[in-house]
This record gives C-alpha cells, sequence and structure tokens, in this order.
C-alpha cells in the first residue's frame, strides 16, 4: 500500500488552492462543503469563484502565485493549467511542510483527493494512487449504488446511542453482536425508510434485552463453504456471516485473501497448521467448536468448497446439535463446480455425459467404491482428494473396462490465480501427474466432456 487513506478535519483551517478556473471551482466546492476557509491565488477567476469571492465566501489573491501566498495554510492545491506554475507551488509546498496536491499530477502532489460517497458522517472515498481516476469514479458509483440514501442519518443515530450502548454492554463481544443485530434489524430498516418513529423506543428495549441476554450469552456456530478459492466466489451471505464472527476456525486450503474478508478483529485459527503441529485432529476441531460457542461468541468454521461435500460438516453439524448449538450452514461452490468452469469443462454435456459423480479414492474409501460403476463411459466422475491416488485411481478404472484413450483432466488450484488445467487420458495420467509436479489442491475429473477443457477460460 503506497498511500494511508486518512480524514482530515478542516474546519476553519486554511486551504490556498492556486488558479481560479473550473478545475479549481470544483475543489473549492468540496473544501467549502467541509467547512475549510479558501484563499484563491489567481490572476483572474471563473465566474463561478468570482460568484463566491462576491458572496464573501473565499479570499481571493488577485495576482500570479507566489511563494508567501502559501502563509499559513495547512493544505495546498495547485489547480493551474501551466506545468510550471503547479510544479513551483507543489516545490514551495514541500520545502515549508504543507501538504500538496497538484490536480490530475500524482507525481508532483503529496496527497490526493479520493473519489467520495458522501453520506456523512459515513463517507467512503476511493483512490487509485493516481493510475486512474476514471476507475475511482467508477467504484465510487458502484459504491454509491449500494448504499441507502439514508445511511447518513443512520450512522447519526448510532453516534447518538454509542455512549449509552458502551455503557450498558461494556463487554465488546457482547456490544459488537448488540450493533450487528441493530443495523440488520427493524429500527435500522425504519431509520432508512425515513421513519424514525419509535425507534428510540424499540433502541431501549433491544438494549435491555441484550444487557439481560449478555449474563448467560448465546453462542452460535456457522459452517460456511467459502467457494474453491476466488474470493469473488464467495456468497453473499458466507460474507456476512465472516463479517460477524469473533472466531474464525480456517483449514489450510481456504487461501489468505478469504480470511482478510473477515472482522478485522476476529481471533483467526488455522487448524490445518497449528504452530509446530500438523493437522488438528477432528475431534479436537469439534471440540473447540463447542467451546467457544458454550463462551458465547459466534464462531465461524470456514472450509473449503461447500462444507458438505467431502468437508466433514456432517459430523461437526451433528456433534454442535447434540450439544444443543444453535449452527448455520452456508453452502459454498464445491470444487468441482468451481474447476468446471474456471476449465471450461461441462460436467453433463448432451450425447457425451448424462450423469456426474463426485468420489473420493483416499484411504479405506477407494476400496469400497463401485469402480465398475465408475468405470462406465458417458458419464462424469471427478474425483477429490486424489492427488496421491492418481496411479490407483488409474488402475482401478481400465481393470473395469475403461479404455486408456478415455479422456481426463487434472484441475490444479481452480480459481486461483496461478491455476493450471492439464488435459490427457486415463493411460496418460499417472505420467502427466509425475511429470507435472502437481500442486495441492487437484481435482481429477474422468469423461468426454475433459477433452472440452479450454485451458485460456478463466
Ligand atoms: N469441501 C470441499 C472439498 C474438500 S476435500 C469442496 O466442496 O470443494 C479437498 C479436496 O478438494 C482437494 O484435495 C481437491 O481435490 C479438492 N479441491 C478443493 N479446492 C480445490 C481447488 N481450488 N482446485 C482443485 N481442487 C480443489
Amino acid at each position: 500500500m503506497d498511500y494511508l487513506p486518512i480524514f482530515i478535519d478542516l474546519r476553519d483551517r486554511l486551504v490556498v488552492v492556486i488558479g481560479g478556473g473550473t478545475v479549481a471551482a470544483r475543489k473549492i466546492d468540496n473544501l467549502l462543503s467541509a467547512q475549510a476557509r479558501v484563499r484563491v491565488v489567481a490572476p483572474a477567476l471563473a465566474p463561478e469563484v468570482a460568484g463566491l469571492r462576491d458572496a464573501g465566501r473565499i479570499e481571493h489573491h488577485a495576482q500570479p502565485f507566489s511563494p508567501a501566498d502559501l502563509d499559513g495554510a495547512q493544505l495546498v492545491v495547485a489547480a493551474t493549467d501551466a506545468v510550471d506554475v503547479n510544479d513551483a507551488v507543489a516545490r514551495a509546498a514541500r520545502e515549508r511542510g504543507i501538504w500538496v496536491n497538484v490536480v490530475d499530477d500524482a507525481e508532483r502532489s503529496a496527497f490526493l483527493f479520493p473519489a467520495i460517497v458522501d453520506r456523512s458522517p459515513l463517507i467512503v472515498a476511493v483512490g487509485t494512487a493516481g493510475s486512474s481516476p476514471t476507475l475511482a469514479r467508477r467504484v465510487r458509483t458502484q459504491i454509491e449504488a449500494l448504499l441507502p440514501e439514508r445511511l447518513g442519518q443512520l450512522a447519526h443515530y448510532a453516534g447518538r446511542w454509542r455512549g449509552e450502548v458502551k455503557h450498558a454492554l461494556p463487554e465488546l463481544p457482547v456490544r459488537l453482536r448488540f450493533w450487528d443485530r441493530f443495523f440488520s434489524g427493524p429500527v435500522a430498516a425504519q431509520l432508512l425508510a425515513g421513519q424514525p418513529d419509535g425507534a428510540d423506543e424499540s433502541m431501549r428495549r433491544a438494549l435491555q434485552s441484550a444487557r439481560a441476554a449478555s449474563a448467560a450469552p448465546e453462542g452460535e456456530v456457522y459452517l460456511i463453504g467459502v467457494g474453491p478459492g476466488d474470493p469473488d466466489l464467495l456468497t453473499v451471505r458466507a460474507l456476512q456471516l465472516l463479517q460477524q464472527a469473533d472466531v474464525l476456525l480456517y483449514d489450510r486450503l481456504v487461501p489468505d485473501v478469504i480470511i482478510a474478508r473477515a472482522r478485522r478483529d476476529a481471533e483467526k485459527i488455522n487448524v490445518g497448521k497449528l504452530p509446530g503441529r500438523h493437522d488438528v485432529p477432528q475431534a479436537e476441531i469439534n471440540s473447540l467448536l463447542v467451546d467457544y460457542a458454550r463462551r458465547g461468541l459466534r464462531v465461524a468454521r470456514v472450509k473449503g468448497g461447500d462444507p458438505f461435500v467431502f468437508g466433514r460438516g456432517g459430523e461437526e453439524l451433528q456433534v454442535l446439535r447434540d450439544a444443543g448449538i444453535a449452527v448455520i450452514v452456508v453452502p459454498g461452490i464445491t470444487a468441482a463446480l468451481g474447476a468446471a468452469a474456471a476449465s471450461g469443462i461441462p460436467l453433463t454435456h448432451r450425447g457425451l455425459s448424462q450423469s456426474v459423480t463426485f468420489v473420493t479414492a483416499t484411504g479405506k474409501q477407494g476400496s469400497q467404491l463401485n469402480w465398475a460403476g465408475l468405470a462406465y463411459p458417458s458419464q462424469t466422475v471427478v474425483f477429490y482428494m486424489s492427488a496421491a491416488q492418481i496411479d490407483y485411481i488409474a488402475e482401478r478404472l481400465q481393470s473395469h473396462g475403461l479404455p486408456a484413450g478415455h479422456p481426463a483432466a487434472l484441475i490444479e488450484r481452480a480459481t486461483w490465480p496461478d491455476q493450471r488445467v492439464l488435459t490427457t487420458t486415463v493411460g496418460g495420467m499417472v505420467a502427466l501427474a509425475q511429470g507435472a509436479a502437481l500442486r495441492s489442491p487437484t481435482l481429477l475429473v474422468v469423461g468426454d466432456v475433459a477433452a472440452l477443457a479450454a485451458r485460456e477460460v478463466r
């Protein structure tokens, strides 16, 4: 990160703007709405700036720039169309230790103005470090469309209650939960709809019951499937619950970019890799889930793909139910679906494949599979956790009658930035897998559809 966004209180602070044209006018407007005192240095003013001067809203130095114009300034904005003047302003400002922005010139600027979504007191600032103001504006527009018009009123309202809530609910997790419920609850909806009547009364009641409940807080567990790895494939609910959870227990295969979407101050435990240890045994994960929930925390059990597809989510659900703990299960895009989409391999296809089977051939489970059924053509078989078993799988399929030339594909790190798709055959896949130094996770697809892989699909 090359820039750190900050919010500056400019009320009654002096900001000097060099230039009096239309570009300057836009900045002056923003500065005045932040209640700054504005001094404009320019021999001539565009009509809208002249209007502000005539109304007494800005101070005007009607002369070319000289460094003395910067006296007393907190910030400087160079908004002339002459590069040499902007350059002189930038240097004079830096010499005096004053923060300077040169409009449309990140090189000469010590700070940049972000594009903003204004729901004051809530303000969203968007910047691209000068690389594309157009992109910043597009993102701004997208965010603008997401945020309700009255969000500012809601923020004000929450601000008014902040002290009282803090006093009534001194414990942070309890308080966070109160505010989460508030913002997704009926009072917030009412305020956003512009109907504040009765809100205070509802707040008082909600606060009372939160205080009563905080004596014996009830934890809950979210079994969240986060999909194959690309964070854009998270569901909306997965994201909401990730941001709500107090504690996260996640597996080795869940990428950091997804963990980064969780609440910043949540405790994050990698149960695939505790310091100095290998995978945490399932029984221990189960009891961690129960323990954290019993302490009244909201626990996210974060799993790759879908929790109920080779994810042991079923076992965890059972344990939690037996312990009387509330559970929410969030489905995720399972690896087979993510890999299929990202490699251009349709899992079923008219004339090629009438069914699709998800299997794992690891350990003892391999010997229980109906290999004769899996070796049948005109279907798709997706093998999970198969990388170490490829020779076994190839041997079983062929000895049950599948021809060596039957298509197969290995999809390594599906939907990750470094995804690889290797198309092969049942007869060729062992040699290919050995030569390719496969990295985890990898999925094996067997079936005529594998030949349809489009390597370039991403
Ligand atoms: N619950 C998960 C599967 C967990 S088992 C799901 O629904 O996807 C772990 C196996 O899933 C890995 O060994 C691998 O075969 C497969 N897998 C998970 N993510 C993958 C990815 N991004 N690319 C390829 N295979 C993946």
